[in-house]
């Protein structure tokens, strides 16, 4: 792009004529930003008509009509008793009905009443409300013209997606006045044909002649699509080649013990075939002068941990330390609970570190890690404290690794010299989308579960009916079941979750005196007394009422059902996780969706699709088409990928597509490099 049309697009929206400081601050709130390239950025969400309609008698509150009208007085407004009154022009409708226009506080009133002079007819559009007499009204309409040139006013309106405070003419005058001068700018002569295409299929949008212009399959939308794509694939591409040119700074560790052999014989229980090959896949890298980078993703319940521990060991035999980490410390205290007797046995030294160890307990913990001589540690963001120093950090295990944001990942990666990364993951991601996320990553697939597992009989139910559930339940109970039972996410409030669990704490209390609690608030010494009651194959307590706190990784296998309430208001992707909490022993599971009273069609359909599978790609996949990827990987991570333009449903092929180009593409084109600009969200945030 030519220097002058880069200049234009970094123009803050504050010097767009009509806007200012205040407005554009106003901008910057939807946009993400305030240059004139995230206004183009940002597409209108859909367009309404505007046909000429006669009478104001069947229209809605709120349509925004066009229509004739004839001006009969003017009613100058001003401040009576304190109280401002709008200036009103008093109209007829062709069948006679009134209809009146009005302004408040405008500067320009003469103008105003000037374009609506008392006996004339005139085409007007704005948005039709009506006053508490059912009068009705049109304020600061957006078209008055005379009848001969209705034309002038569009036929289709275009609506951005606003924010209060902002209005869709706002957002018309800056279309208008950049898209001027881009045309200005672009004018024929400019030779670089890429760009002149892309903004032709931006203007297309900005002005779209149909509805069909905005849906993900128009020639404009397809194209603006792919360059997104392209533009995102060149960026991981380049991150990928710089990845694999840090060669030499990563030591080269040679093997001095003989651990691993050991390790297999110890474990009670054979490998699957899926965990063999994965295993194979790590150890490859490992030996490779490159950082590892890889991600395994399986389905809950595959085994992810056994191969994450067969990584560390591998580490440990060459004299290097391993990190897991774990998003929460229940998780990160389990994994050590289970990990440290399999250490034991072949002599690694393994320790646990989370925000509970303090004192003189840390500093032993952290003179062990920093004389190297614990070489797998698990904990949570306590591992990349400032304090905490590594001998020789060879390995990073990020567990559930979409709960980790990047910068989370890359703290704890420079704890180490160019480290091997392994990620894991629960959330199958369907393949076109691993393979845009995850692009700089390599990826290795679970898919083979332990052998002798018995799917999870799965139904829903609706709340009304949990006096029949409790029945059930205390059938099951007599027979040995353990129960989890899941309360709701509230809101994005852990008091609010909190109440909730607690009170059905006291009410299942009533019908099982043998239940326990646990959440997020509790003293962790209690929570995990608690948690290791009802985890003991002897245990007193029988149902474990919890908040979400269970969700990610907890391991009882002895647990055989779980009781899911408010099932409507997780994703499908978090409840196949939480589902995955109970089918890990050798006996029939069971899943119960309760779901509330106002669920809607779609919340039972969706509730369904779990009743039916529990493939987790296929489930994460239904997720994505029914909820949208920020919904399927949380906050964290959509950053990268929230596509202004892409439709995940829709534009498949293009993922693909914009793959393969920007592969094959050895140094990057011009164009690519303008595309990166133009599609940096980073840029954006920074301006
Ligand atoms: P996830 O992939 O969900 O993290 P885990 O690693 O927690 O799964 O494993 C689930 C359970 O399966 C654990 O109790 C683990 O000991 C057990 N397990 C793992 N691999 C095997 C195997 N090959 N055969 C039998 N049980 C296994
Ligand atoms: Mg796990």
């Amino acid at each position: 792009m030519k220097k002058d049309l880069i200049d234009f697009l970094n123009t803050d929206l504050q010097f767009v004529k009509g806007v200012g400081p205040v407005l554009a601050s106003k901008f910057q709130e939807v946009l993400g930003g305030r240059r004139v390239l995230d206004f183009l950025l940002h597409k209108p969400a859909y367009v309404r008509p505007r046909e000429i309609t006669d009478s104001v008698m069947n229209v809605t509150a709120g349509d925004v009509i066009t229509i004739q009208l004839h001006i009969k007085s003017h009613k100058k407004g001003g401040v009576f008793r304190g109280r401002r009154a709008p200036t009103q022009i008093i109209c007829n409708d062709k069948l006679g009905a009134p209809v009146t226009i009005q302004f408040f506080n405008s500067n320009f009133l003469d103008y105003w009443l000037k374009k609506l002079p008392v006996g004339e007819w005139r085409i007007v559009s704005g948005k039709l409300e009506f006053n508490n007499n059912g009068g009705a009204i049109i304020s600061h309409p957006e078209f008055i013209e005379c009848i001969e040139n209705a034309a002038k006013i569009p036929t289709i309106q275009s609506v951005y997606p606003s924010t209060e405070g902002l209005t869709q003419k706002n957002f018309a005058n800056v279309r208008d006045q950049v898209f001027y001068a881009l045309s200005n700018k672009l004018s024929p002569g400019y030779d670089e044909e890429n760009v002149v295409r892309f903004f032709d299929a931006l203007r297309t949008v900005h002005f779209p002649q149909s509805a069909g212009d905005l849906l993900p399959q128009s020639d404009a939308m397809m194209r603006l699509a792919y360059d997104e794509l392209f533009a995102h694939q060149v960026a991981i591409a380049i991150t990928r080649k710089q990845r694999i040119n840090v060669k030499n700074h990563r030591p080269i560790r040679e093997k001095k013990y003989d651990l691993i052999e050991r390790f297999y014989s110890e474990l009670p229980f054979d490998l699957t075939g899926a965990q063999k090959r994965v295993i194979d896949e790590i150890f490859e890298d490992m030996k490779k002068p490159v950082p590892m980078m890889r991600l395994v993703q399986g389905d809950v319940g595959s085994g992810k941990t056994i191969v994450a521990l067969a990584a560390s060991i591998n580490m440990a035999e060459r004299g290097a330390q391993t990190v897991l980490m774990a998003p929460t410390d229940t998780l990160a205290q389990q994994h050590f609970a289970k990990l440290k007797p399999l250490c034991d046995k072949i002599g690694i030294i393994c320790d646990v570190l989370t925000g509970r160890d303090k004192g003189r307990d840390r500093n032993e913990k952290l003179i062990s890690l920093k004389s190297g001589r614990t070489r797998l540690v698990v904990g949570t963001h306590a591992l990349f404290s400032s304090d905490v120093e590594y001998k020789d950090l060879g390995l990073i295990i990020v567990d559930e690794q979409h709960r980790f944001g990047v910068d989370q990942r890359e703290a704890i990666r420079k704890k180490g010299i160019n480290p091997d990364m392994l990620a894991l993951s629960a959330t199958p991601i369907p393949r076109t989308l691993s393979m845009t996320i995850y692009g700089d990553m390599d990826i290795s697939i679970l898919n083979e579960k332990p052998a002798g597992r018995l799917p999870i009989k799965t139904t829903k139910l609706p709340i009304s009916r949990v006096n029949d559930l409790i029945s059930r339940l205390s059938l099951q109970i007599k027979n040995g079941a353990k129960i989890f039972w899941v309360c709701p996410l509230v809101k994005e409030s852990e008091t609010l979750d909190l109440m909730a669990a607690q009170e059905r704490y006291e009410f299942l209390k009533k019908y099982f005196p043998d239940t326990g609690l646990v959440h997020g608030k509790m003293d962790k010494k209690q929570r995990d007394k608690t948690m290791a009651q009802f985890s003991d194959s002897n245990s007193k307590i029988r149902i474990l009422v919890s908040t979400t706190v269970i969700e990610v990784g907890i391991d009882v296998p002895s647990a055989s059902i779980i009781v899911i309430e408010n099932a409507e208001r997780f994703g499908l992707a978090a409840l196949h996780q939480l589902r995955g909490r109970v089918g890990r022993g050798q006996t029939q599971s069971f899943c119960i969706l309760l779901y509330g009273n106002s669920v809607s069609e779609d919340g039972i359909k969706r509730l369904s699709v779990l009743c039916e599978t529990d493939d987790g790609f296929l489930i994460a996949e239904q997720d994505l088409m029914m909820r949208g990827v920020g919904e399927l990987l949380g906050t964290k991570q959509s950053g990268w990928i929230a596509y202004e333009f892409v439709d995940y449903r829709e534009h498949r092929d293009l993922f693909k597509l914009a793959a393969r180009d920007a592969r094959e593409l050895d140094v990057p084109s011009e164009w690519a490099n303008d595309l990166m600009f133009i599609f940096n969200r980073e840029n954006r945030a920074r301006a």
